[in-house]
């Protein structure tokens, strides 16, 4: 029993500040949010992405993550009544996915990056609501995406782009597990005790 409770409270995620969150000054501010919500930083290095990083990072042969992500923009076209056969070329999920994953490489490596990991009870999904939606107009106010940036798959996609988000967070367990490995090595992960960990988990009274 005792030990699934450690294990719940020592679970790991992975999460990044994207480069348009390291220049826009924005690292901090992130970093700060992770902070103070009671969830402690493990692991973090600034560093420049390469290509292969990005394209191990990103499940980019998973042909249902490029139709899910080929999928995510087209019910912004549908909202505002455009014609994605018009503005893209196509309406083919698979295709404007291969079109977005090129471009997530290109923003990807286009500035610094900040991998860390984060450990806590519920880290992964703690770390997506920090995070907030993927498209900056559905992130609600209080999410680093909400609050921080702007941007839509109807703007992104007919600049062929990726959406400029700020912070990439790992989404399930087993991706943030691999997330985890790709990023770092088991000797750039600390061990240490934050203040407030009794406070915050466990019945000292
Ligand atoms: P996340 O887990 O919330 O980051 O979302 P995904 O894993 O689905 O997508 C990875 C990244 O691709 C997102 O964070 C965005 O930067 C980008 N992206 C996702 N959907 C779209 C889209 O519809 N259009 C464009 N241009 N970029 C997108
Ligand atoms: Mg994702």
């Amino acid at each position: 029993m005792s030990d699934i409770i450690t294990k719940i409270k020592k679970q790991r995620t992975f999460a990044m500040i994207k480069p348009d969150g390291v220049m826009r000054g924005l690292t901090g501010e992130i970093l700060r949010r992770i902070e103070v919500s009671g969830l402690k930083i493990v692991a973090l290095k600034m560093i420049r992405a390469t290509k292969e990083q990005i394209i191990a990072h990103y499940p980019m042969s998973d042909q249902a993550w490029v139709d899910r992500l080929g999928e995510k923009g087209l019910s912004t076209f549908e909202g505002l009544k455009l014609d994605p056969k018009q503005y893209l070329g196509t309406d083919d999920k698979t295709e404007i996915g291969r079109s977005v994953a090129q471009s997530l490489i290109d923003y990807m490596t286009s500035g610094p990056v900040v991998p860390m990991i984060i450990e806590g009870i519920q880290a992964v999904d703690m770390v997506r609501k920090l995070a907030g939606h993927t498209l900056p107009y559905k992130a609600e106010m209080g999410t680093i995406r909400g609050d921080f940036s702007v941007d839509s798959p109807a703007v992104a996609n007919v600049e062929r782009r990726a959406i400029h988000n700020l912070f990439h967070a790992s989404e399930t367990l087993e991706e943030a597990e691999r997330e985890i490995t790709l990023w770092f090595t088991p000797e750039e992960i600390m061990h240490y005790s934050r203040a407030g960990d009794d406070i915050m988990y466990s019945k000292t009274y």
